[in-house]
Order: C-alpha cells, then structure tokens, then sequence
C-alpha cells in the first residue's frame, strides 16, 4: 500500500489518501491544541504514544466484538484505517465529573456519577464545538435516529471495556470522546482513543494521566502519556 498526497491536516493528525480508496494512512503529530484552539505546544514522543495507545484500544474493541475504523499500524506515528465520512457529532461518555460537566453543574471534580452519561457536541470550529441533544441531531439531519441509537449503545459498549480494562492497570477511565462515521454504509468508530481524548486518574493516588497536564499546565505532560502506554502494554 502506498502513502498518497496529504487530504486533511488537523490539530493533532494529518490525514492522507492511498492507492486505496477505502483506506487513509493518518499520521499523529505532537501539536497540542486546547480550548479551541487557544492554546497551543508540542509534547514531545506525544505522536508515537498516541498511535500505539490508539491502535491498542481499537485492537482490545475488535476483540471484545466492538467493529471500528482500525487496519494496522504502519510505523512508531502511522496507521492505516478505513476511511469514513464523518458524522459531525463529538459522543463524550463520563463515568466521573470533570472538566466542563463539573464547571456547568457546579460538581466537585472526581464526584462519581450515579449512572454513566453520555453527551453530544456538535463539531464546529465556528462555534467552539457547543453541547447538542438528540433533538438537534435529528433536527439538523447530522445523524439519523437508528444510527443514533446504534452510536449511543456503541458508545456505552466501549466505556464498559476500556472502564474494566484500565481497571485492571489500576487507571480509572473519567470520561472519554469518540467520534463516529460511514464506510460503505455502514456505522463505524473512527477517530483516536488516547490520552489526548481520554481522562485517565491513577485510582489510588487520583494523579492525571491524560491531556489535562498539558491544559492546566500541570507538567510531566509526555511522562503522563507514556505511563499509560507502559500500563496498558508493560512496556
Ligand atoms: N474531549 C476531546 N475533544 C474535545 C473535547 C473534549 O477529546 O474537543 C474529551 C476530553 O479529553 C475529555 C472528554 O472529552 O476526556 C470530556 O471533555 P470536557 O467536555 O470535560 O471538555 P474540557 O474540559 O476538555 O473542555
């Protein structure tokens, strides 16, 4: 398989086509961008860490039955993936209160959720990606009712594998986004699932392992990341 010109370069990826087309090559990149954009550096080792997580998880999900966008690794930064047509809708699952759940509803960051939500956003640069209900998405045509309901039990399938998976590596999984698209008609996961788009809190000691360090400036931001690869892999 071949890498072809560059399609999409993003904050954190660049996308690129092949001589396949049912398949992109993504590159992960280690800028980091927080509050839409506002705030922006690099975390060194950051790229080939969130590649190996990602294809780590995508690789536990396929086993557990869970299909997703995910072919083969390609180098320490590089994957292949089938390509999909993104529906615009950013699908956050949360086990715990942080970030903006505990800011709107006035909620003790790490307060245990009685039962698990899961929350849209609307994908938009524009409009700093702004809270949305399964109303909108109908209303605005972004996804129809059945994927929705198929997106919503995907979504709560994947929070009780990787919940019970980083369990067993002493992490507690906070909330995590995914993202959702077609290939060929049919709903696939897509996107990345790593400390860029997870929050990870050591269970016993409650310390960030995720992109927050690099949001609240909290330092040892690379560290972080490659603590959970270690976790998960041993290596
Ligand atoms: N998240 C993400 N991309 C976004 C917004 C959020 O990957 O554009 C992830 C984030 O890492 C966290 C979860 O979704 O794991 C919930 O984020 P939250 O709504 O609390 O937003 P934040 O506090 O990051 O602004």
């Amino acid at each position: 398989m071949e890498k072809k010109e560059m399609l999409y370069e993003g904050k954190a990826k660049k996308i690129f086509r092949t001589d396949n087309p049912g398949l992109y090559w993504v590159e992960y990149k280690d800028d980091a961008t927080a509050f839409n954009g506002l705030k922006k550096g690099t975390i060194s080792g950051k790229g080939e860490l969130n590649n190996r997580i990602s294809a780590y998880f995508f690789r536990l999900l396929k086993q557990n039955g869970i299909e997703n966008h995910f072919v083969e690794e390609k180098s320490a930064r590089e994957m292949v993936v089938k390509s999909l047509q993104i529906i615009p809708v950013e699908v956050v699952v949360r086990n715990v209160a942080a970030g903006s759940l505990a800011k709107r509803l006035g909620l003790e960051e790490g307060t245990l959720l009685s039962s698990t939500v899961v929350e849209y956003y609307y994908k938009s640069d524009e409009l700093g990606d702004p809270l949305i209900n399964e109303d909108h998405i109908r209303a605005l045509n972004l996804a129809a009712p059945e994927q929705l309901a198929h997106i919503r039990e995907i979504a709560l399938q994947v929070n009780d594998v990787l919940r019970a998976h980083l369990a067993e590596r002493n992490l507690d999984l906070i909330d995590f986004k995914l993202e959702f698209g077609l290939h060929d008609g049919e709903l696939l996961l897509g996107d990345e699932i790593s400390p860029d788009t997870c929050r990870f809190w050591d269970k016993n000691t409650r310390e960030k392992l995720d992109k927050d360090r690099f949001r609240r400036d909290l330092g040892d931001v690379e560290e972080a990341y490659r603590e959970v690869y270690r976790r998960l892999t041993g290596r």
